[in-house]
């Protein structure tokens, strides 16, 4: 009896192969975008006819290939772009299983031409059902082309289940937009049928965004960053009123490759909760940056799901990071959760205003659920409260004052903390201390926390100041006295240069003769001892920056009087003014660096803790 196991001819098993790779003209185009990318090409260009059936060819300005990879690039499992296993962990490239070309070429008609810029003479390829029909030299320009005509015309039933145009259309679209957004500093476009659809220049995510779906995109998009040890993510979001009730412009990118994920989708629409209709879907393009040892991108070529290791703290992060683009740009009114005292009265005056104040925006990174439940400790459960939100401002500038008031003995912390926690009006869990009066630390369950108390308020501070600055709505406080400041001419023309500035910031400020002006009112938040002296010193520390860093005015305005005004090194700090700080570090749009591009906190996680004592 003979033998009945017989190898199949290449041919055939590539056609196998390559219904994995390829299964529509948009699969073969994402093939070819990532190709160029990982090329280093700064300009893409693509050509469709009848919706990638007849052709999609893509050409780039790339690295170009020698004659011999060229050719080789066609095999099965032929890659440059890693040599071992160990490199699939560590993939940064698109492409890395070899598969794509090799694939293309056994259901295609391909043409393939390409060129190193330092070679005189580029190589043709003509490849047909995985059969090279012609090799030779060629004189191209630098970079690769590759045409891939007729898509399946070796496999009719395959043919026969492509859709129709328009709908393999919306799918070619749909990849070049994906690659087009994750690369936004490359040059694209694309023609169909000789009609161009898209010109899209190299430049920022913002414009590229606008490129694609729209000028009236431009003021629809709030930014949106959260930066945490474990994930970063950056990006826009759309504004509430944006929303559409088809879902589409969705973008997930992690570490640049686009993703599908319901659950990150799903942390989004948390974040919107309230701000749409259910049945609406909010614009976004978020990248995710993970190191990518926490992932399992799933090697299946077309394939976009992904797993995380700690799921749970990327859905955290990814909904703070909406819900703080969402407060930081007013979308949400009100969402600083340390209310001026002067606002919280006009609000109380006035019952028709409607303050929606959202309470676990201020969990930020740190909320995830296990932390919740494991460490209910004062900086997490004080923004439950907001009222119970105590000024740090307030009580830090009058220390001895409020000491008398509330505290009589100061040394008697036990008893105080045992009061405070059965009134309940205010938090003392004794998971925060002072080292150095300098150093907060926190305790969480994941480990523990030490803030920089100087810098983390100048970082508070900073975006406070900022925001006023934009919104123009800074709240004063009138000075009892108000004093009249001499300048000298240079100074009275910088000042009165900044005045629009300065009143959005909270301070009142008129004219006063040829060369000075009173004051009249300062910044609410601000405990001042002095009007004088503060303005004096707000004005030499902008003149400082603006001549180390020569920063844009409101940048530099906001930076100076944050300077200025926030607590310092060696100042001691009581329960409650910890805790609020590092809550409102943690809702900062920012909290990561403080305004010298330090650190604001670190996180000594229990694993190091433990890894100190061998365990
Ligand atoms: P992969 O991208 O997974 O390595 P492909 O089959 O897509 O596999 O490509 C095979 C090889 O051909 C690549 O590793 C690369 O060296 C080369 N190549 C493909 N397309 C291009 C291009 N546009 N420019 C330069 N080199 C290319
Ligand atoms: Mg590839």
């Amino acid at each position: 009896m003979s033998d009945l196991i017989q190898l199949l001819p290449d041919s055939i098993a590539n056609q196998i192969a390559a219904g994995e790779v390829v299964q529509r003209p948009a699969s073969a185009l994402k093939e070819l975008l990532e190709n160029a990318v990982d090329a280093g090409a700064t300009r893409i260009q693509v050509v469709v006819k009848e919706a990638g059936k007849q052709l999609i060819q893509v050409i780039d300005n790339g690295k170009g290939m020698t004659p011999t990879d060229a050719r080789m690039a066609f095999e099965r499992h032929a890659t440059s772009k890693i040599r071992s296993s160990e490199d699939l962990f560590s993939i940064r490239t698109f492409g890395f299983r070899g598969e794509a070309l090799a694939s293309i070429a056994a259901v295609a008609q391909v043409e393939l031409k390409t060129r190193r810029t330092d070679d005189e003479l580029g190589t043709l390829i003509q490849i047909e059902g995985s059969e090279v029909r012609n090799q030779e030299p060629v004189a191209t320009g630098p970079g690769t082309s590759v045409s891939m005509k007729n898509l399946f015309y070796n496999v009719p039933a395959r043919r026969n289940f492509l859709k129709s145009n328009p709908v393999e259309m919306r799918h070619i679209v749909e990849e070049f937009q994906r690659v087009a957004l994750a690369y936004s500093e490359i040059s694209f476009t694309l023609m169909q049928n000789d009609m161009e659809i898209f010109q899209l220049h190299g430049g920022k995510l913002s414009q590229r965004i606008v490129g694609l779906f729209g000028k009236n995109y431009q003021s629809q998009l709030v930014p949106c960053e959260e930066l945490t040890p474990h994930v970063n993510v950056k990006g826009y979001i759309g504004k509430p009123e944006s929303a559409k009730k088809t879902r589409g412009e969705q973008f997930f990118f992690v570490n640049n490759r686009f993703i599908k994920s319901s659950y990150l989708n799903h942390a989004v629409s948390n974040a919107f909760e309230g701000l749409i209709q259910p049945d609406q879907h909010p614009f976004y393009v978020l990248f995710l940056e993970i190191d990518p040892s926490h992932i399992d991108i799933n090697v299946h070529p077309t394939k976009t799901e992904i797993k995380f290791d700690d799921e749970r703290t990327v859905y955290a992060v990814v909904r703070a990071a909406v819900k703080q683009a969402l407060g930081a740009h007013h979308v949400v009114p009100a969402l600083d959760f340390s209310i001026d005292v002067n606002f919280k009265d006009k609000w109380d005056q006035d019952p028709n205003t409607k303050i929606a104040v959202d309470r676990e925006y201020s969990y930020k990174t740190f909320n995830t659920p296990e932390l919740k439940k494991a460490n209910p400790s004062g900086w997490e459960k004080l923004f439950e409260g907001v009222q119970r939100t105590v000024e740090i401002e307030k009580s830090s500038n009058d220390e001895e004052e409020t000491e008398i008031l509330t505290f009589p003995s100061r040394a008697n912390t036990e008893s105080e903390s045992k009061l405070l926690g059965s009134s309940e009006s205010l938090e003392n869990t004794g998971t925060t201390f002072q080292v150095e009066n300098n150093y907060i630390v926190a305790q969480m369950s994941t480990g523990l926390l030490i803030v920089d108390q100087q810098a983390a308020h100048e970082r508070i501070l900073y975006e406070r100041y900022l925001r006023q600055l934009k919104l123009a709505q800074g709240p004063s406080q009138q000075s009892l006295f108000p004093p009249v400041v001499e300048l000298s001419q240079g100074d009275f023309e910088l000042v009165s240069g900044l005045l629009p500035e300065l009143h959005s910031l909270g301070f009142m400020i008129s004219v006063f003769g040829n060369q000075a002006v009173v004051i009249q009112g300062v910044p609410a938040d601000i405990q001042v001892r002095n009007e004088k002296e503060l303005f004096e010193g707000l004005i030499e520390q902008f003149k400082n920056f603006k001549n180390e860093l020569s920063l844009e005015t409101r940048e530099n305005l906001a930076r100076s009087l944050a300077r200025r005004s926030s607590l310092k090194r060696g100042q001691k700090l009581k329960d409650q003014e910890m805790e609020t700080l590092v809550g409102q570090l943690f809702a900062c749009q920012n909290p990561n660096y403080g305004l010298s591009g330090n650190k604001t906190f670190v996180k000594l996680d229990l694993s190091s803790i433990h890894s100190f004592f061998g365990k």
